[in-house]
Protein backbone atom coordinates (compact mmCIF):
# COMPACT_ATOMS: atom_id res chain seq x y z
CA UNK A 1 0.00 0.00 0.00
CA UNK A 2 2.59 2.10 0.90
CA UNK A 3 4.76 1.56 -2.68
CA UNK A 4 1.53 2.31 -4.11
CA UNK A 5 0.90 6.05 -2.43
CA UNK A 6 4.79 6.31 -3.38
CA UNK A 7 4.55 5.32 -6.66
CA UNK A 8 1.31 7.75 -7.43
CA UNK A 9 3.40 10.58 -5.60
CA UNK A 10 6.43 10.08 -7.90
CA UNK A 11 3.72 9.58 -11.33
CA UNK A 12 2.23 13.53 -10.06
CA UNK A 13 5.28 15.18 -9.47
CA UNK A 14 6.60 13.86 -13.09
CA UNK A 15 3.42 15.45 -14.52
CA UNK A 16 3.39 18.21 -12.67
CA UNK A 17 7.08 18.77 -14.38
CA UNK A 18 6.04 18.24 -17.54
CA UNK A 19 3.39 20.71 -17.27
CA UNK A 20 5.14 23.39 -15.43
CA UNK A 21 8.01 23.14 -17.70
CA UNK A 22 5.44 23.09 -20.97
CA UNK A 23 3.41 25.90 -19.59
CA UNK A 24 4.97 28.52 -21.38
CA UNK A 25 3.89 27.02 -24.79
CA UNK A 26 0.46 25.88 -23.66
CA UNK A 27 -0.55 29.73 -22.72
CA UNK A 28 1.48 31.21 -25.82
CA UNK A 29 -0.79 33.81 -27.80
CA UNK A 30 0.70 35.15 -31.07
CA UNK A 31 0.44 38.72 -30.90
CA UNK A 32 2.16 41.99 -32.51
CA UNK A 33 4.88 42.03 -34.78
CA UNK A 34 8.27 40.23 -33.40
CA UNK A 35 11.72 42.11 -33.18
CA UNK A 36 14.63 40.28 -34.88
CA UNK A 37 18.12 41.33 -33.17
CA UNK A 38 21.58 41.00 -34.05
CA UNK A 39 22.23 37.50 -36.32
CA UNK A 40 21.43 34.10 -36.59
CA UNK A 41 24.55 33.61 -35.17
CA UNK A 42 24.65 36.20 -32.21
CA UNK A 43 20.82 37.61 -31.76
CA UNK A 44 17.55 37.99 -30.11
CA UNK A 45 14.18 37.54 -30.93
CA UNK A 46 11.28 39.93 -29.11
CA UNK A 47 7.50 38.79 -29.15
CA UNK A 48 8.62 35.56 -30.92
CA UNK A 49 5.22 33.42 -32.59
CA UNK A 50 4.83 29.84 -31.74
CA UNK A 51 4.67 27.79 -34.80
CA UNK A 52 1.19 25.73 -35.08
CA UNK A 53 2.14 22.26 -33.66
CA UNK A 54 0.45 20.45 -36.76
CA UNK A 55 -1.11 21.81 -39.65
CA UNK A 56 -3.61 19.54 -43.02
CA UNK A 57 0.48 18.52 -44.20
CA UNK A 58 2.89 19.34 -41.81
CA UNK A 59 4.07 18.72 -38.28
CA UNK A 60 6.11 19.77 -36.07
CA UNK A 61 8.94 16.87 -35.41
CA UNK A 62 9.40 16.25 -31.66
CA UNK A 63 7.18 16.70 -28.59
CA UNK A 64 10.10 17.43 -26.46
CA UNK A 65 11.55 20.04 -28.54
CA UNK A 66 7.95 22.20 -28.96
CA UNK A 67 6.49 21.76 -25.73
CA UNK A 68 9.37 21.30 -23.19
CA UNK A 69 12.84 23.20 -24.74
CA UNK A 70 10.45 25.60 -26.28
CA UNK A 71 12.30 25.61 -29.81
CA UNK A 72 9.32 25.98 -32.26
CA UNK A 73 9.47 29.88 -32.12
CA UNK A 74 9.69 32.22 -35.00
CA UNK A 75 9.70 35.75 -35.91
CA UNK A 76 5.91 36.51 -37.16
CA UNK A 77 7.04 37.31 -40.78
CA UNK A 78 8.58 33.88 -40.92
CA UNK A 79 5.52 32.54 -39.35
CA UNK A 80 3.42 33.66 -42.36
CA UNK A 81 6.01 32.47 -44.49
CA UNK A 82 6.10 28.67 -43.07
CA UNK A 83 2.17 28.71 -43.23
CA UNK A 84 1.88 29.77 -47.03
CA UNK A 85 4.75 27.57 -47.99
CA UNK A 86 2.85 24.28 -46.75
CA UNK A 87 -0.73 25.88 -48.17
CA UNK A 88 1.86 25.78 -51.57
CA UNK A 89 2.97 22.33 -51.09
CA UNK A 90 -0.54 21.01 -50.79
CA UNK A 91 -0.99 21.95 -54.06
CA UNK A 92 2.47 21.08 -55.42
CA UNK A 93 3.52 17.96 -53.37
CA UNK A 94 -0.61 16.02 -52.74
CA UNK A 95 -0.23 13.62 -50.13
CA UNK A 96 3.38 14.66 -48.82
CA UNK A 97 3.16 15.20 -45.01
CA UNK A 98 5.95 17.92 -44.18
CA UNK A 99 7.99 17.88 -40.61
CA UNK A 100 9.49 21.36 -39.09
CA UNK A 101 12.73 20.84 -36.70
CA UNK A 102 13.97 23.13 -34.45
CA UNK A 103 13.16 27.16 -35.40
CA UNK A 104 14.01 29.24 -31.81
CA UNK A 105 13.17 30.06 -28.63
CA UNK A 106 10.82 32.18 -27.65
CA UNK A 107 13.26 35.14 -26.59
CA UNK A 108 15.64 33.89 -29.07
CA UNK A 109 19.49 33.43 -27.60
CA UNK A 110 21.21 30.02 -27.60
CA UNK A 111 20.25 26.95 -28.33
CA UNK A 112 21.34 23.61 -27.85
CA UNK A 113 22.59 21.71 -30.49
CA UNK A 114 23.14 24.84 -32.77
CA UNK A 115 25.46 27.49 -33.64
CA UNK A 116 22.55 29.70 -35.03
CA UNK A 117 18.74 30.08 -34.89
CA UNK A 118 19.55 33.08 -32.18
CA UNK A 119 16.95 35.38 -33.83
CA UNK A 120 14.05 34.09 -35.20
CA UNK A 121 15.01 34.00 -38.49
CA UNK A 122 16.44 30.43 -38.74
CA UNK A 123 14.46 27.18 -39.34
CA UNK A 124 15.22 23.35 -39.31
CA UNK A 125 13.22 21.38 -42.07
CA UNK A 126 13.34 17.50 -42.30
CA UNK A 127 14.27 16.13 -45.72
CA UNK A 128 10.98 14.58 -47.02
CA UNK A 129 11.69 10.56 -47.59
CA UNK A 130 10.77 8.18 -50.68
CA UNK A 131 10.87 4.12 -50.43
CA UNK A 132 9.87 2.34 -53.83
CA UNK A 133 8.44 5.31 -55.28
CA UNK A 134 6.22 6.68 -52.74
CA UNK A 135 6.54 8.70 -49.94
CA UNK A 136 7.65 7.06 -46.10
CA UNK A 137 7.65 8.59 -42.79
CA UNK A 138 8.64 5.65 -41.17
CA UNK A 139 11.78 7.38 -39.68
CA UNK A 140 9.46 10.90 -39.17
CA UNK A 141 8.19 9.68 -35.86
CA UNK A 142 11.88 9.20 -33.95
CA UNK A 143 11.81 12.71 -32.74
CA UNK A 144 15.27 14.12 -31.86
CA UNK A 145 17.09 11.43 -33.15
CA UNK A 146 15.93 12.30 -36.44
CA UNK A 147 19.33 14.71 -36.23
CA UNK A 148 21.34 11.78 -35.90
CA UNK A 149 20.35 9.85 -39.35
CA UNK A 150 22.86 9.84 -42.02
CA UNK A 151 22.52 9.64 -45.60
CA UNK A 152 25.24 8.53 -48.51
CA UNK A 153 26.08 10.68 -51.04
CA UNK A 154 23.27 9.13 -53.57
CA UNK A 155 20.66 9.93 -50.54
CA UNK A 156 20.39 6.59 -49.26
CA UNK A 157 19.49 6.12 -45.31
CA UNK A 158 23.06 4.78 -44.36
CA UNK A 159 21.59 1.73 -42.52
CA UNK A 160 18.34 1.22 -44.60
CA UNK A 161 19.15 1.72 -48.34
CA UNK A 162 15.58 1.35 -50.12
CA UNK A 163 14.74 4.54 -48.03
CA UNK A 164 16.05 7.72 -49.77
CA UNK A 165 15.77 11.74 -49.94
CA UNK A 166 12.91 12.91 -51.95
CA UNK A 167 14.65 15.59 -53.54
CA UNK A 168 11.86 16.81 -55.61
CA UNK A 169 9.51 17.31 -53.05
CA UNK A 170 12.59 19.24 -50.82
CA UNK A 171 13.18 21.39 -53.89
CA UNK A 172 9.45 22.24 -54.20
CA UNK A 173 9.04 23.18 -50.89
CA UNK A 174 11.99 25.38 -51.15
CA UNK A 175 10.39 27.36 -54.61
CA UNK A 176 7.23 27.60 -52.14
CA UNK A 177 9.20 28.92 -49.18
CA UNK A 178 11.29 31.37 -51.13
CA UNK A 179 8.11 32.81 -53.22
CA UNK A 180 6.15 33.26 -49.01
CA UNK A 181 9.36 35.44 -48.00
CA UNK A 182 9.13 36.86 -50.54
CA UNK A 183 5.27 37.87 -50.18
CA UNK A 184 5.70 38.30 -46.51
CA UNK A 185 8.51 40.95 -46.76
CA UNK A 186 11.68 38.26 -45.96
CA UNK A 187 14.06 36.81 -48.28
CA UNK A 188 16.09 33.35 -48.21
CA UNK A 189 19.50 34.67 -47.15
CA UNK A 190 21.22 30.83 -47.33
CA UNK A 191 20.29 27.11 -47.12
CA UNK A 192 22.76 24.73 -45.40
CA UNK A 193 22.55 21.35 -46.65
CA UNK A 194 25.36 18.22 -47.31
CA UNK A 195 27.75 19.88 -49.86
CA UNK A 196 27.74 16.43 -51.55
CA UNK A 197 24.03 16.39 -51.83
CA UNK A 198 23.38 19.57 -53.66
CA UNK A 199 23.97 17.94 -57.07
CA UNK A 200 21.34 15.48 -56.60
CA UNK A 201 18.79 18.00 -55.43
CA UNK A 202 20.21 20.38 -58.28
CA UNK A 203 19.33 17.68 -61.31
CA UNK A 204 15.40 17.88 -60.24
CA UNK A 205 12.92 19.69 -62.19
CA UNK A 206 12.52 21.82 -59.33
CA UNK A 207 16.02 21.87 -58.32
CA UNK A 208 17.05 23.35 -61.34
CA UNK A 209 14.33 25.79 -60.75
CA UNK A 210 16.16 26.89 -57.42
CA UNK A 211 19.33 27.29 -59.44
CA UNK A 212 17.93 29.32 -61.78
CA UNK A 213 16.83 31.71 -58.65
CA UNK A 214 20.07 32.03 -57.47
CA UNK A 215 19.33 30.97 -53.58
CA UNK A 216 22.32 30.65 -52.06
CA UNK A 217 23.40 27.90 -50.59
CA UNK A 218 26.02 27.50 -48.43
CA UNK A 219 29.77 26.39 -50.74
CA UNK A 220 31.92 25.73 -48.14
CA UNK A 221 31.26 24.51 -44.56
CA UNK A 222 33.28 22.85 -41.48
CA UNK A 223 33.51 19.20 -41.77
CA UNK A 224 31.25 19.25 -38.68
CA UNK A 225 28.63 21.44 -39.71
CA UNK A 226 28.25 19.57 -43.14
CA UNK A 227 28.08 15.82 -41.66
CA UNK A 228 24.85 16.84 -39.47
CA UNK A 229 23.06 18.57 -42.32
CA UNK A 230 21.92 15.45 -44.66
CA UNK A 231 19.03 14.78 -42.61
CA UNK A 232 17.78 18.42 -42.46
CA UNK A 233 18.10 21.20 -44.48
CA UNK A 234 18.56 24.60 -42.53
CA UNK A 235 17.28 27.95 -43.65
CA UNK A 236 18.27 31.06 -42.60
CA UNK A 237 16.13 34.03 -43.91
CA UNK A 238 16.59 37.56 -44.01
CA UNK A 239 14.04 40.87 -43.63
CA UNK A 240 14.29 42.89 -46.53
ZN1 LIG B 1 19.67 24.73 -38.21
Amino acid sequence: MQHKRKRRWVGMLFLAAILSGSSPQWLHVNKSESIASGSPANGHLEKGWLTPYRGKNFRYFSPISYWLMGSGYTHSKVHRTLKESYAVCERTCPGAVFRLMECSRKKGGKMLIHYTHRNGLSVDFMVPKTRKGRQTRRYDHIGVWHYLLEFDPEGRLSFDAATSIDFESMARHLLALDDAARANGLRIRKVIFKLNLKDDLFKTPSGRQLQRRNIYFARQLPKRVDDVHDDHYHVDFEIR
